[in-house]
């Protein structure tokens, strides 16, 4: 089983997450968590040039002082949105208890519905996964696990094996799909359309693999960062029309078409790390070797430390202001039946593109 030791906790904080957020709780609890105190002299050069270190050491040290609410062991956590500290322990039930209310709330997942996880082995999906198996019982739905393989060289492997481990560890049914059973993989494509052909291939194989395995829902684990970032970018380049989308279920409006639904879309990142770091469970620390940079995470973080609470209001108001029922028109594409807006569907297109290089 794969563990979180501290070196690879901290070449995380320091690779991806850590310069986006200033002063806030990785960087008193993670150092805490771990007992690395250390780390706070590690921390300071990176991110927190504007805080005098006094300050700071005084945060960390009233933290240190702090008591979970539900049992007064030492928190892990202070939630300011809910105005709660927790410990280790007490952390994840209230991450469950608060994804379980979203569920019930939106109507996310229905009773006895087969899902689907699509799970990429990185913390969002994996918090996903556990919570979903966590709440599964109660709520009385069928749960598997979906890992779509990209092919990217020494990154695919990888998180392959992270949802191997995780789905073994939450006992549950692991299926994979591998792109390059299509006669490519991501590492075919040109940079400039990497992200877009990855999007494309997600989404085709994610739907197409749960119709054939007689599941009703997929569910992907976006984040509520994910959903604001759809939504500034569908403003700018005037697709209003997909915010529509950005709702928490999708029912299908085709027999080809499975129901899409977002679990997690009212969670935050930081909750979702804290939620794999205090349950343990394996997840990819890596980004995606194509990954652009973070941007717009970035300013969605900045708008937060501002405004504090914009993000969850901002998804919860979306989600209750946009209508479930969009009609687009659709056709089948003509070589592989898939439902499509033009001839052939956008994966065809990659296919007959990329896959006759090899
Ligand atoms: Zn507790
Ligand atoms: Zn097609």
């Amino acid at each position: 089983m794969v563990q979180l030791d501290i070196a690879s906790s901290f070449s995380c904080l320091l690779s991806h997450e850590v310069f986006l957020f200033p002063c806030n709780f990785y960087f008193y609890i993670l150092p805490l968590f771990c007992k690395v105190y250390k780390a706070y002299d590690l921390l300071f050069p990176f991110s927190l040039k504007n805080i005098p270190k006094k300050i700071f050491k005084t945060k960390a040290r009233i933290f240190q002082k702090m008591k979970c609410r539900k049992c007064n062991k030492k928190a892990v956590v202070n939630l300011k949105d809910y105005k709660i500290a927790l410990c280790e322990s007490c952390y994840p039930i209230f991450y469950e208890k608060l994804v379980e209310r979203s569920i019930k709330r939106y109507r996310i997942i229905k009773e006895k519905e087969k899902v689907l996880a699509a799970v990429s082995g990185g913390k969002d999906s994996v918090s996903m996964i556990s919570a979903l198996k966590e709440i599964q019982k109660k709520l009385n739905f069928e749960l598997e696990v979906l890992h779509i393989n990209l092919g990217i060289k020494g990154y695919s492997e990888k998180l392959e094996k992270i949802v191997k481990d995780v789905a073994s560890i939450l006992e549950l049914e692991f299926n994979t799909v591998e792109l390059k059973d299509y006669g490519f993989t991501i590492d075919d494509v040109e940079i400039k359309k990497i992200c877009s052909a990855c999007g494309i291939s997600k989404r085709y194989l994610m739907n197409k693999t749960a119709r054939e395995l007689n599941f009703d829902v997929v569910v992907t684990g976006h984040t509520s960062e994910d959903i604001i970032e759809f939504f500034f970018k569908n403003c700018l380049s005037g697709n209003f029309e997909l915010n529509k989308k950005l709702i928490p279920r999708i029912d299908s409006f085709d027999k080809k078409i499975v129901t899409k639904a977002r679990p997690i879309f009212d969670r935050t990142e930081k909750e979702n790390m804290l939620y794999v770091l205090c349950k343990k469970l394996p997840f990819s620390m890596d980004a995606c070797p194509h990954a652009p940079r973070r941007d717009w995470k970035e300013i969605i973080y900045y708008i937060e430390l501002k405004k504090p609470g914009f993000k969850r209001a901002f998804v919860v108001n979306l989600a209750k202001a946009m209508k479930p029922e969009f009609k687009e028109p659709f056709k089948y594409c003509m070589r592989c039946g898939e439902v499509s807006t033009s001839a052939i569907c956008s994966f065809c297109k990659l296919t007959m593109k990329y896959a006759k290089k090899k």
